[in-house]
């Protein structure tokens, strides 16, 4: 089977690492700018240009049975263009939804499903209204760009609002501009994600959930299955990822990732993608994130995501690749072929262990190796 994906970062080759065991055969949409080095050797890659109209664009990536996407930050109508051609999984309006913060949350209220409270800032008396609301300090976050913490801004108070509508915001604002949106800083206790991966039958299978570390909101490492979820949690968790694939007739992997504190949660945001913090499963299951998003895709069943014992997935930020360190302990590394840059995704490492407390103390020994004691 042949399948194309857009996008060429690390989530596209180990998409395509997981496929080509499987049958499949791959070729990469490479949005304007976009590097292209972790693909590199493991199918053709277009570039897309704005004047390719979607017959051609179907026909330079080999005329693909399916197309998929690993990132949702992408022109739709693209999508939508090739959808006449090939079967593109997830559907087109599913990652439109997904990639707008505001359409995002009005998809979770639909679906019944708590969330992080928020108001959309459209004009400067909405930003007054939003502290009024929901207190100071606030956060304020860009509803299509940014990720890992990124197009964020921390309003302590009032003044900073003010610098904050001088500065980033300047000629953004007016009626319905729908670029902004403020929410409080959460109380919670930890980051949680859940991943599911829907068939094109409708049929849904769980992963288990990940506790997830963050550092200037980039996820440092993940550790599954999270520890000490609250009875009860768990199923409320899963029912309402269910009831999103299912609204959004959603097919492959769709990762939720939530707040916690105590028994309450509210979902922070959905990726219509596979995701970093299920990482781990690539050496821990029998079907990893990648393979099960590729059978559901293709519509062949799907994988066993059961997890024997405990796992662990440190990222690599920003370091260079050194095997006898990374290597060591039974870790399994995977290394995604870019340049080293300060804080870049470069990499990851995966643990695994009978119990969860023998592979926590792995990963913070590997952390500590890796980026010192006070990382
Ligand atoms: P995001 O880009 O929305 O996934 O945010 C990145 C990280 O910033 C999250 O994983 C959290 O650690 C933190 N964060 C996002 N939203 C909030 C919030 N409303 N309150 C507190 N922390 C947040």
């Amino acid at each position: 089977m042949q399948v194309a994906i857009v996008g060429c970062g690390q989530l596209a080759r180990m998409l395509a690492l997981a496929g080509l065991p499987m049958g499949m055969r791959f070729s990469f949409l490479a949005l304007p700018g976009e590097s292209t080095a972790p693909v590199d050797g493991l199918g053709r890659v277009v570039v897309a240009t704005p004047d390719l109209e979607p017959t051609a664009l179907y026909e330079q990536l080999g005329q693909p049975q399916r197309v998929t996407a690993e990132k949702e930050q992408l022109p739709i109508a693209l999508l939508r263009g090739l959808a006449p051609y090939t079967e593109v999984h997830p559907n087109p309006e599913a990652i439109y939804q997904c990639q707008h913060r505001l359409r995002e949350k009005a998809t979770l209220e639909a679906c019944q499903v708590p969330f992080t409270p928020y108001r959309a800032i459209h004009e400067e008396r909405d930003l007054w209204a939003a502290g009024e609301a929901l207190g100071w300090p606030l956060l304020l976050k860009h509803t299509q760009e940014g990720y890992d913490g990124k197009a964020q801004w921390r309003l302590t108070d009032e003044a900073a609002a003010r610098q904050w509508l001088q500065g980033p915001a300047a000629g953004t604002l007016g009626p319905a501009s729908g670029q902004w949106l403020a929410e409080p800083i959460m109380p919670f206790e930890r980051e949680v994600s859940l991943l599911a991966v829907r068939g094109r039958e409708g049929h849904i299978t769980f992963y288990d959930p990940a506790q997830n570390r963050h550092r200037q909101g980039i996820l440092v490492s993940s550790l599954a299955p999270a520890p000490d979820l609250p009875a009860g949690l768990l199923p409320q968790m899963q029912a309402a990822l269910q009831r999103l694939q299912t609204h959004l007739d959603y097919v492959g992997v769709l990762a939720m990732e939530c707040f916690i504190k105590g028994d309450q949660w509210w979902v922070n945001e959905l990726a219509p993608r596979v995701h970093n913090s299920g990482h781990w499963s690539q050496q821990t299951t029998a079907a990893s994130q990648f393979e099960n998003h590729l059978r559901a895709v293709a519509g062949w069943p799907l994988g066993d995501t059961e997890l024997q014992g405990a796992a662990a997935m440190l990222n690599l930020l920003g370091v260079p690749v050194d095997q006898h360190t990374m290597l060591a302990d039974g870790a399994s590394l995977n290394w995604y072929n870019k340049t080293v840059r300060p804080d870049r995704k470069v990499g990851h490492i995966v643990l695994r262990g009978p119990a969860l407390d023998e592979v926590r103390g792995k990963l913070n020994k590997l952390q500590s190796k890796i980026y010192g004691p006070d990382f």
